[in-house]
């Protein structure tokens, strides 16, 4: 087979290996989960949790088979639960913080009770939600994410007409197009956006590009309120000779083609990987790549285990998967033949007595027929407009809010990964709701 090639595994190999990393809990087994909480006082599990889901309280209901009553207390305030349930690095919020964890390091498993409850209501197709009386105000969402949807939502509750502007022609934002497969399988981020745009209110236009096809000036003038849930849309360069060529690849746009194609036997992979990167897109790349037949898989991150983004967790599960992780290098020279990528030469690094990363001079060489680039992601602001007027304020590159999530630009609000903070999917559908909230004060005052 040649270096590069698609079909390396059976059909039945690659079912197996992209199914649900998580084996969801069953009743007796969510029960007995359930009677391990101690329904702490001030529990400190809610203080970890970004949307401040009451965590004693839903798993309270679920020890009582109130499983619809868990599921309303969850997405009561994190509308897209189900996801978070999937995906968030409870690892170092939530159970971190449970007592359970001090005590015997084994704390409750606030993440797969979550799911419990709230694939149970989605089995049922329960809607529990619904809106207040009509406010007469529409409001304009740009970017059909977690952050975005949470607003989106949240407004439509509050009575206001919503109508999102999404740019691809699916909702979901990375939950659809980012997040590992293996995490969301079932094509459950479209099942959390049926469930979110079921209670009415909210109109999608997809296809719809802010700065293409409609801009900030439009939807200023045309709406009550504006808010911005645009994410990242560039990814950073490696900035190396030889980076166009055949086999260097970014991992967010390859993620993005394996979760969208239906016949992962069609998807193209090297038999020797090489991931640059130290966060969770540079372990999901390496463990899909993995899982898609690639023989070796190394991630080189330039500083050591605890630099990483990656929690602890991911990282034993890029080890666990096969994934070789090798620390303190980085790459400076790609070497090709017939312009196609076939080796990478590292230098090592290290940290000078200031703390500041320098480079030993001593150097190897990786043979590699795919390198994935995953050294982050970068707010692009052309969408918001060349006029200065409509020019929103940055802070760090990306778009700068107050605690309500208004930006500089009046009328305006903005969440999610398009804002600083850390890029997780439970914050953005946090910074979603609070910028809701806000929306709706000012449109009432
Ligand atoms: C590979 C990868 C894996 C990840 N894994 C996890 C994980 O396991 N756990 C976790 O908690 N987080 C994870 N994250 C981070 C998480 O996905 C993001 O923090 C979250 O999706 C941010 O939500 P958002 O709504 O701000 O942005 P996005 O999810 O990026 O959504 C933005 C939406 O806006 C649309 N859009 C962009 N520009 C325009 C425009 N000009 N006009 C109209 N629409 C536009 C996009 O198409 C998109 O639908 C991961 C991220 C990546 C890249
Ligand atoms: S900290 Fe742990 S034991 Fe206490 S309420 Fe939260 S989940 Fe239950």
């Amino acid at each position: 087979m040649d270096a590069i090639a698609a079909g390396r595994l059976t059909a039945a190999e690659l079912e197996r290996n992209f199914s649900d990393i998580h084996v969801p809990l069953d009743r007796k087994r969510a029960l007995i989960e359930a009677s391990r909480c101690y329904f702490c006082f001030d529990a400190p599990c809610l203080q970890a949790c970004p949307t401040g889901i009451d965590i004693p309280g839903f798993i309270r209901k679920i020890s009582t088979d109130n499983v619809k009553g868990a599921a309303v207390t969850i997405l009561n305030e994190n509308i897209m639960g189900g996801a978070c349930a999937r995906v968030c690095p409870v690892e170092v919020l939530c159970e971190a913080a449970c007592v359970r964890e001090a005590q015997e390091e084994k704390p409750v498993q606030i993440g797969a009770l979550q799911r419990y409850a709230t694939d149970w209501l989605f089995d049922k197709k329960l809607q529990p939600f619904t809106r207040a009386e009509p406010s007469g105000k529409r409001i304009a969402v740009v970017g059909a994410g977690p952050a975005g949807l949470a607003c989106a939502h949240r407004l439509s509750m509050l009575g206001h007409d919503v109508t999102v502007y999404e740019s691809r022609p699916k909702a979901g934002g990375l939950n659809e197009y980012g997040v590992a497969a293996y995490k969301m399988p079932d094509d459950f981020a479209q099942h959390e956006v049926d469930f979110i745009l079921g209670l009415g209110g909210i109109e999608v236009e997809y296809g719809k590009r802010l700065g293409r096809d409609v801009s900030l000036a439009d939807l200023r003038r045309d709406y009550d309120a504006v808010f911005l849930g645009v994410g990242h849309e560039g990814v950073n360069a490696l900035d190396m000779e030889g980076e166009t060529m055949t086999g260097v690849m970014d991992a967010v746009a390859y993620i993005e083609r394996l979760r969208q194609t239906k016949d992962k036997r069609s998807l193209e992979i090297g038999r020797r990987i090489v991931v640059i990167g130290g966060g969770n897109t540079a372990i999901d790349i390496a463990v899909q790549a993995k899982k898609l037949g690639a023989e070796d898989v190394t991630i080189v991150y330039r500083r050591g285990p605890d630099h990483m983004g990656a929690t602890r967790h991911e990282q034993e599960l890029a080890q666990t998967s096969g994934v070789g992780i090798k620390h303190w290098a980085r790459p400076v020279r790609l070497v090709g033949h017939k312009g196609q990528l076939k080796e990478v030469e590292f230098e090592y690094t290290q940290l000078d007595e200031n703390g500041r990363l320098m480079t030993t001079g001593d150097r190897f060489t990786l043979l590699t027929d795919m390198l994935f680039k995953a050294i982050g992601q970068n707010f692009v602001p052309d969408p918001l407009g060349k006029d200065h007027a409509e020019v929103v304020e940055l802070a760090d590159g990306r778009i700068r809010v107050n605690a309500e999530h208004q930006t500089s630009l009046p009328g305006v609000w903005a969440a999610g990964d398009c804002v600083p903070g850390e890029d997780l999917t439970v914050i953005a559908v946090q910074g979603g709701k609070i910028a809701a909230h806000s929306i709706d004060r000012s449109l009432r005052s």
